[in-house]
């Protein structure tokens, strides 16, 4: 096994359970130091939605995930942690929490279930490529030089993103030697870049309920409502995570990709002018950046009054209907051209990796070597936030470890 995050380890701990003799190779000093970030800390491991549903949130890489997920579902994946005494709990939108709020307790658990199953564990061991004879996997080799024989190899090495956790995309070059095809990986779940950068007084800044629309060359594909942070020189904050993931493959084909900001939502256009009205009629002879404090937060006013052109001494009784109507369009449309997808080191996924049409879904095997196979983020399925990722890790994890006992016991 190569890679102790959670479907290294799920593998491991599935295989040690059909009578395999494991060793897991783990490049950092500890297993599974995503997994133990995970959910902001709290390590959302799955999710309650139904079978079809939970499909659905892997768009069109679904239907290879069909098998593993009919082997070893959410709540498969719920009765094994409960056995290992860790206590879960159902948040907003199916997610499934540590009842303790702490991720590393995952990782200590499925640490401790692996060691149950007589799995060694070898930490600060990389590895650097595969022995292949004839088209069979015969086993590893260090990155120190060591080879070790093995009757199956399973490749969990993750995606490419938070490379400071160890996954930094080394499973691509074993595969890519020998022969499988990789999807350029792309980062996912991740803040995106304005063309131009937005002031330094609204870094830090988060809004809340807002809707945030995703513009591609001219047309809406998508809008999310919750929400939205300025962060160094990036949006970021749940709807452009969400936005990301249709954002990104876009940015990369160079098309135009627009963030559409409505900061009042709530209020359709006449509505808005309305209530403008009714304020400026209040403020009369006060400036025109108390007229916005009532309507956004402090660090936004002069970022507002210089992108509508404003003048800040303005009173409220001289604004006249053209600059109320260009507040107005403002409020309701803050566009940011987007350049480029914020950094690997931030982004919580990683789209692309191993071709799924060279891996049998039926036992994550791999289609060009025998006594291959893969699991995890290394493969080319990543999904929204919630839950669906982990479980995709952990399912194929389990049917790859399953199968490779089986090749074992050949
Ligand atoms: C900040 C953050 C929060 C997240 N939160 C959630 C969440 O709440 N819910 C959710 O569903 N998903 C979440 N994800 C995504 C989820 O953590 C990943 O999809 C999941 O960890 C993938 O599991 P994996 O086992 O395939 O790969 P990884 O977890 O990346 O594990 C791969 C392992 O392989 C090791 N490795 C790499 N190369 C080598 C080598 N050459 N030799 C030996 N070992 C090697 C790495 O060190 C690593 O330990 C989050 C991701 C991030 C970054």
């Amino acid at each position: 096994m190569i890679g102790a995050g959670p479907a290294g380890l799920m593998a491991a701990i599935k295989a040690a359970e059909e009578g395999a003799s494991v060793v897991v190779f783990e490049s950092m000093p500890k297993p599974a130091r995503k997994l133990g970030i995970s959910g902001k800390g709290r390590g959302n491991i799955t999710n309650t939605a139904g079978y079809s549903d939970f499909l659905a949130h892997f768009n069109n890489h679904g239907r290879f995930l069909k098998t593993a997920f009919k082997a070893f579902f959410n709540q498969d994946l719920l009765d094994f942690f409960a056995e290992e005494g860790l206590k879960t709990t159902v948040e907003r939108g199916g997610r499934v929490f540590t009842a303790s709020g702490k991720a590393p307790e995952i990782v200590s658990k499925l640490v401790a279930a692996a060691r149950k199953r007589n799995v060694t564990i070898m930490t600060d061991t990389a590895i650097s490529d595969l022995v292949i004879e004839q088209k069979q996997c015969k086993g590893v080799k260090t990155r120190t030089g060591r080879t070790f024989d093995a009757d199956a190899v399973i490749i969990a090495t993750g995606g490419k993103s938070y490379p400071l956790t160890g996954s930094t995309g080394d499973g691509y070059k074993f595969a890519q030697n020998i022969g499988h095809k990789v999807v350029p990986p792309l980062p996912s779940l991740v803040a995106l870049k304005p063309e131009r950068p937005f002031p330094i007084s609204l870094n830090g800044l988060q809004l809340r309920n807002i809707e945030a629309r995703l513009i591609i060359d001219g047309r809406k594909v998508q809008s999310e409502f919750g929400e939205l942070a300025f962060l160094d020189n990036n949006l970021a904050g749940p709807v452009i995570i969400t936005l990301s993931r249709t954002a990104v493959p876009e940015i990369v084909k160079k098309k135009q990709v627009i963030v559409s900001l409505d900061l009042k939502p709530a209020l359709d256009h006449e509505k808005l002018d309305k209530r403008l009205l009714r304020d400026l009629n209040k403020l009369k002879n006060r400036p025109c950046s108390e007229l916005i404090a009532g309507l956004l937060p402090t660090s936004m006013i002069d970022f507002c009054l210089e992108s509508c052109e404003i003048d800040a001494k303005l009173n409220c009784s001289q604004l006249e209907a053209r600059l109320r109507k260009r507040l107005r369009n403002w409020l309701k449309e803050l566009n940011f051209e987007i350049s480029e997808p914020g950094p690997w080191s931030q982004a919580i996924v990683t789209a692309g990796g191993i071709d799924t049409r060279e891996i049998n879904p039926v036992t994550m095997q791999s289609k060009l070597v025998s006594n291959l196979f893969f699991a995890g983020e290394i493969i080319d399925i990543d999904a929204d936030t919630g839950g669906f990722n982990l479980q995709a890790a952990f399912s194929t994890g389990w049917l790859a470890g399953f199968n490779a006992a089986r090749d074992q016991q050949k």
